[in-house]
């Protein structure tokens, strides 16, 4: 049997389980997937990897620390997070490589609702760990990417470090720059604990498409707000969905079910 494994604190409430379980039952993988709250990281890497644990998951607090014990790929090691570890190269004295599959979350969830990402004009609102991987992974795509946050310092970080095209402001000047994007991406946590918007509805318009990073709620105001307006709305479970399906296949080189694994999430979001 398969074993993989999701390190994080607290893990009890994830969604990985069901969705990487149901994956197996479709393509009838004897595997399993536990979740672990470690009190020493790198011990529970190595641990892991001693045990033949076959992959593991990453998740809060622990995407930046896993940094130091694995190989991370490039870019992992540009957006500074890692989500995803692969023991498959892995021996005693050598590092597992590490990935961030956050990135590609971003990615396939605007592919598979047919938004194009080259050369279009991107606004990223936040500047934690999600809306560091959503403005790599739009700028690798081909995006113009600008930065919005709260606190401005962190936006200008997140905008040197993806690169020259990648510009960076408060929230005060969002609504002009939604009102003139063809991408936005609400990488906050606005909108989880209160029914609340980060950008004014004004300036969401027919030709925008959305990607809300929140998924607990699925039915955000922004979403709300957005599919009033004609634009095209993509809700946060997309995204956790693909950087699932992403890991899955990293790990077993196979194709993931992903109908199946959306089942699995929807039905408990
Ligand atoms: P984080 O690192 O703590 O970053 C939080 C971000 O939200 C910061 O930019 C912060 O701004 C901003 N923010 C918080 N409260 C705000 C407020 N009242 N007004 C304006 N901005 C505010 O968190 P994270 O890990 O990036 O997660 C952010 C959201 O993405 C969460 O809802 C999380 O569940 C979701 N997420 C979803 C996925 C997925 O697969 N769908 C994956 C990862 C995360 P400051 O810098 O000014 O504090």
């Amino acid at each position: 049997m398969d074993v993989f494994g999701l390190l994080g604190d607290p893990v009890g409430h994830s969604l990985s389980p069901p969705m990487h379980e149901a994956a197996y039952d479709d393509l009838g993988l004897d595997a399993r997937y536990v979740t672990f709250e470690p009190d020493d990281l790198g011990a529970a890497i190595e641990g892991a990897r001693a045990l033949g644990v076959a992959g593991l998951n990453v998740t809060i607090p622990f995407k930046r620390d896993a940094l130091d014990y694995v190989e991370p790929d490039d870019l992992a090691a540009r957006i500074g997070a890692v989500n995803t570890v692969d023991f498959s190269a892995a021996d005693a004295g050598t590092p597992p490589t590490g990935h961030n599959t956050d990135a590609a979350g971003v990615r396939r969830a605007f592919a598979h609702h047919d938004v194009t990402l080259a050369d279009r004009d991107a606004v990223v609102v936040g500047a934690g760990g999600a809306a560091r991987a959503t403005a790599f992974a739009l700028a690798d795509a081909g995006a113009t990417v600008h930065v919005a946050n709260r606190t401005v310092e962190r936006a200008e970080e997140l905008a040197e470090a993806v690169g020259d095209r990648t510009t960076a402001g408060g929230l005060d000047a969002l609504e002009a720059r939604v009102s003139a994007a063809d991408v936005l991406v609400n990488a906050t946590s606005v909108g989880m604990e209160e029914d609340r918007s980060p950008v004014p509805a004004d300036a969401l318009h027919a030709d925008l498409a959305v990607l809300d990073a929140v998924y607990r709620p699925l039915d955000t105001r922004l979403l709300r707000d957005a599919r009033e307006r004609g634009a095209t709305a993509v809700d946060g479970a997309w995204m956790l969905l693909y950087q699932g399906v992403e890991a899955f296949e990293l790990w077993t080189g196979r194709d993931a079910p992903v109908d199946a694994m959306n089942a699995a999430l929807r039905g408990r979001l």
